[in-house]
């Protein structure tokens, strides 16, 4: 049974014994050749109305199948890949597949747009808008449908060169998202100068809800009305059951991510749950 236990935690990779199974350099060799290799995939995760539940957009968010490991989840090799530079191939790659998977969901539901995460590095390299626009231009997809997830300590460092990078992608019809809202080092004075689209409120400060904590309570409601002041769309993360639900609604957040409303999937599946079941006969 042990063993059978240990097999299983194995697969699932806890940070633990993924270091005994392989060491550090071995892994930076390996992703190095992930990508190539084709050893990346997305699952996507839906971002509802929370008035209707109607799907209006969808996170990618990145995995690895590791021919030892088994899959990956991004805390896994995220870290790796920032410190040595792979992040750069890889959220290439990776916003290179989100745009061809919602030119593809949006020929069943035209108005799903699809979310990007990408890491800090790419703010600095003025080739980020060159990869952003072939991307959407060989996929065949409207950078208004395109938005990019940034966060806060990212836009932090934002020299002029960054906030001008931004502009030009707020030009293209990106959308720029910022992550995690609330966690980081939230000099709200940034705030006025990134031309940001959306706030999506970390995970974090929803979970504490379900403990009816009127601070986790405060905070939600003050990100919502910084928002609605500054014009931006706010999206609340990790609802995780009613309670979280009933409360981000009641604050008046119009949208909602978590696995209340679904899991990550892989495309097919967020097509199935895209595409309107036909009643006709
Ligand atoms: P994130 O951008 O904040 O993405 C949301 C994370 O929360 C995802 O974890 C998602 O699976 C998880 N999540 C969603 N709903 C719930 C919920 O109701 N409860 C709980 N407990 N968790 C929920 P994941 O996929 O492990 O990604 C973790 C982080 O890795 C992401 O956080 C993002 O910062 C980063 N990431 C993921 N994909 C990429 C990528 O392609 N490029 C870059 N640069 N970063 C990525
Ligand atoms: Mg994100
Ligand atoms: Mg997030
Ligand atoms: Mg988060």
């Amino acid at each position: 049974a042990a063993k059978a236990a240990g097999k299983s935690a194995y697969r699932t990779c806890t940070p633990a014994l993924r270091e005994e199974a392989v060491s550090r350099a071995e892994l930076i060799a390996d992703l190095r050749r992930a990508v190539d290799e084709g050893q990346l995939h997305l699952e996507f995760q839906p971002i509802v109305d929370l008035a209707t539940g109607t799907v209006r957009s969808a996170e990618a968010l990145v995995r690895w199948r590791h021919p030892r490991l088994g899959v990956l989840q991004p805390a896994a090799f995220l870290p790796l890949a920032e410190e040595t530079g792979l992040i750069l191939p890889v959220d290439r790659w990776v916003i290179q597949e989100a745009c061809r998977a919602a030119a593809a969901w949006r020929k069943h539901a035209p108005e799903v747009t699809v979310a990007v995460n990408i890491a800090a590095a790419h703010l600095r390299r003025p080739d980020l808008i060159d990869t952003v626009t072939t991307a959407t231009a060989v996929a065949g997809l409207s950078p208004h449908a395109l938005t990019l997830e940034l966060t806060e300590s990212a836009l932090i460092e934002g020299s002029e060169a960054v906030l001008d990078r931004l502009r030009q992608l707020r030009e293209l019809g990106v959308g720029i998202a910022i992550d995690d809202f609330g966690t980081g080092y939230s000099a709200l004075s940034y705030l006025h100068r990134i031309p940001a689209t959306e706030l999506k409120v970390d995970r974090s400060f929803v979970a504490r809800l379900d403990a009816e904590d009127p601070r986790a309570y405060a905070t939600v409601d003050m990100v919502n009305r910084l928002a609605a002041a500054f014009d931006l769309a706010v999206v609340a993360e990790g609802v995780e059951t009613g309670a979280q639900h009933a409360a981000v609604t009641a604050i008046g957040c119009l949208q909602g991510q978590g696995w209340r409303y679904g899991r990550p999937t892989a495309l097919p599946e967020l097509l199935a749950a895209l595409t309107p079941v036909d009643v006709t006969h």
